[in-house]
This record gives C-alpha cells, sequence and structure tokens, in this order.
C-alpha cells in the first residue's frame, strides 16, 4: 500500500490519500484541542493510543456485528480506513450526567440516568458544532431520515457493547462521541475514532477521571490517564 498527498489534517489526525481510490491513511497526532481549539497542548503518545485503542473497539464491534471503516492497523500510529462520506454530525450518547450536559441543564456530574441519551450536533467548527435535532439535519439535507434511523439503532448497539466491555474493565463509559459516515453503496458505517479523546472514562471504584477531561480541566497526570486506559483495554 503506498501512501499518496495528505488529503486533510484535522485537530487529532492527518488523513491520507492511499493507491487504493476506496481506503484512506489515518495517522494519529499526539496534539491534543479543547473548547473549539481555544485550549492547545500535547499529550505525549497520545497518538499511539488513540490509535491502538480505536482499532481495538472497532474490532470488538464488528466482532458484535457493527459494521466499521476499520481495514487494517499498519503501525502504531497508523491505520488504513475505508474511505467514507462523513454525515456532519457528531453523535452523542450519555449515560451519566457530565460535561455539557450537566451545565446546559445546571444538575451535577454523576447522575446515573435510567436510559442512554442521545444528541447530534453540527460538525461545523465556524458554528462552535451546535445542539440540533434530527429534524434539523433532515431539513439541511445532512441526512436523510432512514439514515438518522440506521445512526441512532448503531449509536445504541455501540454503547451496549462498550458499557458491558468497559465494566469488565473497571471503568464506567460516562458519554462518548461517534462520527458515522457512508461507504459509496450507502451503507452506514462507524467511522473515525473512539479513544480516550472522545469518551468519557471514570474509574469504577474511586470515579477517577481517566480521559481527556484531565486536559480539559488541568487535572494533571494526562499521559498516566491514558496510558492506563490502554493498559486496560489492551493488557499492557
Ligand atoms: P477534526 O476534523 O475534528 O479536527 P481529526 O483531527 O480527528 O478531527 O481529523 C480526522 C478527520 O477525518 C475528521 O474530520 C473525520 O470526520 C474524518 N474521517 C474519519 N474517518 C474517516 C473515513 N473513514 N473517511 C473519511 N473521513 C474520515
Ligand atoms: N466529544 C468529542 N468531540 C467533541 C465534543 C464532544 O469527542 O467535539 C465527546 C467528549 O469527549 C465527551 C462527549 O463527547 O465524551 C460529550 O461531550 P460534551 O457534550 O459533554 O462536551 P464537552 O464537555 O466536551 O464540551
Amino acid at each position: 500500500m503506498e501512501i499518496k498527498e495528505l488529503l486533510y489534517e484535522g485537530k487529532a489526525k492527518k488523513v491520507y490519500a492511499t493507491d487504493d481510490p476506496a481506503v484512506l491513511l489515518v495517522d494519529y497526532k499526539d496534539d491534543a484541542t479543547a473548547f473549539n481549539g481555544l485550549k492547545k497542548g500535547t499529550i505525549a503518545g497520545k497518538g499511539a493510543i488513540n490509535n491502538r485503542v480505536t482499532n481495538y473497539m472497532m474490532r470488538l464491534l464488528e466482532k458484535e456485528g457493527v459494521p466499521t471503516h476499520y481495514v487494517e492497523e499498519l503501525s502504531e500510529r497508523k491505520t488504513l480506513v475505508k474511505k467514507v462520506s462523513i454525515v456532519p454530525l457528531e453523535v452523542i450518547i450519555r449515560n451519566i450526567s457530565a460535561g455539557s450536559f450537566a451545565k446546559r441543564f445546571g444538575v451535577e456530574e454523576g447522575i446515573v440516568f435510567a436510559e442512554p441519551t442521545i444528541e447530534f450536533s453540527y460538525k461545523n467548527d465556524e458554528l462552535g458544532d451546535p445542539l440540533m435535532n434530527a429534524y434539523h439535519a433532515i431539513a439541511l439535507s445532512l441526512a436523510t431520515r432512514e439514515e438518522i434511523e440506521t445512526i441512532k439503532a448503531m449509536a445504541f448497539k455501540v454503547n451496549e457493547v462498550m458499557k458491558a466491555f468497559f465494566k469488565k474493565l473497571n471503568v464506567d463509559l460516562v458519554d462518548f462521541k461517534l462520527e458515522f459516515g457512508r461507504l459509496p453503496d450507502g451503507t452506514i458505517v462507524l467511522a473515525d475514532e473512539i479513544s480516550p479523546d472522545t469518551c468519557r472514562f471514570w474509574d469504577s471504584e474511586t470515579h477517577e477521571k481517566l480521559d481527556k477531561d484531565r486536559f480539559r480541566r488541568d487535572l494533571g497526570n494526562v499521559e498516566d490517564a491514558y496510558k492506563e486506559m490502554m493498559k486496560r483495554i489492551l493488557g499492557e
């Protein structure tokens, strides 16, 4: 597989074309941003951890019947994925109150919900990723009603698989963000990443935060938290 031109450099990853037009190469960086790019920094070793953790989760989800963009892990930071047309929605599932949910509704963090919630944000940096509902997404032709239904069902399935998986690692899955894309034939697959950058992980006993909130909130031991999650997930 030959690596061709850089197509896109995002906040956390670089995306390259390959000699197969249906396949992209993703290269994970150590750069970290928060608050829509306002806070910037680096987390040493993050790229390698997020690459390996994402691929582990994608393979687990595939096994559980969730179609994903995953193709092959090439090296510590580089992975081949199926090229998709990204549905420009950040799909957020929550099991426990935290972050923007706690702020928006004026409640404390840590309320365990009777049922998970789902919400969408419009993936648009200039607008600051505004919250939107399914009708807004359909009105703006970001996705069809059928695609939204598929995405919702897949996101809740991902939550069930991940919640059970993390429970065994003594980790509470608080909330997370997913992205979905369309293959050329229109099939919706899970894309992007699943990592401590995009999920909130709390130790089940101590409630210690083991995710990007350590960076966002200047809690210290950011690298250690990422390493601890990799150790629990991959056993190393
Ligand atoms: P951002 O764009 O938010 O700064 P990243 O640095 O993670 O995020 O950049 C990766 C980009 O690649 C994101 O815009 C993401 O939507 C996109 N992407 C993820 N998986 C795929 C895929 N399989 N095909 C095409 N684009 C993808
Ligand atoms: N999230 C993400 N990318 C974003 C926004 C949110 O990965 O651009 C993840 C975040 O890590 C958390 C979940 O989605 O696990 C919910 O985030 P929230 O809405 O509480 O926003 P935040 O507190 O991060 O502003």
